[in-house]
């Protein structure tokens, strides 16, 4: 079985490891650059470590959890917070809030009174809605419109799809931890999840082209042609977005991307105990700050911080907005049997993240082994 994965990021790579077992397969990845991992794989700045973004292992997913320890040491980091800075009331509050946060809050009287007044059920049209229905107009201004604003480059009221929204939706009681019911780790290893990566080259049955930008695929025929060469498949795992592989025949996908910062402190360590990232839902230009040792556990005297500022630099984050989303779907009906389309670019959906890549592969491999491949698979089929 001759399997082509487009893209070498967390989705190509569990992949291609993971339909690695199946008898008689193999497989060819095709990334564009000359390393595999994309945003996930660990740099080092004056011998931090550090990854674009937290890429911080947290999921529900047991399976997939169990399937990175085979590979990796997981130090368990179950105990870290995140807050957000909130400039009008000068203070640091936990991300999501909780009901401790609500009673710090100067103007507390009126958000719970609007809180109080929010309808039960409701159909909300677009974020803005969404969120004033939720928790009233003041806890909205306060830490969600300019976060999302600046977050997708677009007004709430254009935003509106929701389903990667409740991470923070709910005002947990008392002061309970933001993600307690996850499974929230990161590599023990200086080097994060290079190691894994690393193998994947080393896999008897897997071959790495690198600096290959695929721009085209012929479903029909079933083959990729890339620097001239043709490369049949019976199998294809697309990971990029899906507009590339048709010529942008419906127009082009939007997306948001990140210009990514990194800053070295004259201290041990920046943020308090525990608390691995800041968020800044205000007028600051960037998003979120992490610390890296939080993660990585690395020995300095000093300590790197990551600043992350949405730009239209690179394809990183899909856009939560219902049209972008069914110009996606016009491309995925494009696909054909036993062609996939995975990860976080390629099933155009924001909410994917590491453990969701492993679970689509794991998936994968189990629509293989079934004879009845129910082709074309999109994630959204994959995952829920
Ligand atoms: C800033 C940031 C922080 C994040 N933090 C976390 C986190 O803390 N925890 C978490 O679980 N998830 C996090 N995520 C999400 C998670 O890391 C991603 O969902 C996941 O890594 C996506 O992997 P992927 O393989 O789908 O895509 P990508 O990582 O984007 O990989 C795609 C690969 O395809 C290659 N490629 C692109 N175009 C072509 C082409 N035409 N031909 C050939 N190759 C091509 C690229 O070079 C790249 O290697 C974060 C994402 C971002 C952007």
């Amino acid at each position: 079985m001759k399997i082509c994965i487009i893209g070498g990021g967390f989705a190509g790579c569990s992949s291609a490891e993971i339909l690695s077992h199946i008898n008689g397969a193999e497989i060819k990845i095709f990334e564009r650059s000359n390393i595999l991992g994309a945003g996930v794989r660990t740099h080092f700045y004056g011998g931090h470590p550090y990854t674009f973004g937290p890429r911080h292992f947290l999921t529900t997913k047991i399976e997939t959890y169990n399937y990175l320890k085979k590979f990796l040491k997981l130090r368990n980091c179950n105990y870290h917070q995140f807050k957000s800075y909130v400039a009008n009331d000068n203070q640091f509050y936990n991300y999501p809030l909780n009901t401790k946060d609500l009673n710090k809050m100067p103007d507390k009287k009126k958000i719970y009174k609007e809180i109080k007044n929010t309808p039960k059920k409701h159909n909300a049209k677009n974020l803005e809605e969404f969120w004033i229905r939720s928790v009233g107009k003041t806890l909205f201004s306060k830490v969600i419109k300019k976060y999302n604003e600046k977050m997708w480059m677009v007004s709430c009221k254009n935003l509106d799809t929701f389903n990667w929204s409740p991470k923070g939706y709910t005002i947990k009681k008392g002061n309970k931890a933001a993600f307690d019911t996850h499974i929230s780790c990161y590599p023990t290893h200086k080097d994060g999840y290079n190691r894994y990566f690393d193998l994947i080259d080393k896999i008897k049955n897997v071959k790495v082209h690198y600096n290959q930008k695929i721009k085209k695929v012929d479903f029909k025929k079933k083959y990729i042609r890339t620097n001239g060469k043709k490369f049949n498949f019976d199998v294809l795992i697309n990971t990029i977005a899906p507009d590339t592989l048709f010529d942008f025949k419906f127009g082009k996908l939007k997306f948001i991307g990140r210009d990514f910062h990194k800053i070295v402190f004259p201290v041990k360590e920046i943020f308090p105990k525990d608390v691995f990232f800041l968020y800044y839902p205000g007028d600051e230009k960037f998003t979120r700050l992490v610390e890296y040792k939080k993660f990585t556990r690395h020995k300095s005297k000093t300590t790197l911080v990551g600043m992350e500022i949405p730009s239209l630099n690179g394809r990183l984050y899909p856009l939560p907005i219902s049209k972008e989303q069914k110009l996606a779907h016009k491309y995925f009906k494009l696909f054909t049997k036993n062609t996939f389309s995975i990860g976080r670019a390629g099933t155009y959906r924001y909410e994917i993240d590491i453990d969701d890549c492993i679970y689509q592969s794991l998936e994968i491999k189990k629509i293989l082994e079934r004879d009845s491949w129910k082709s074309p698979i999109i994630g959204k089929n994959i995952l829920f």
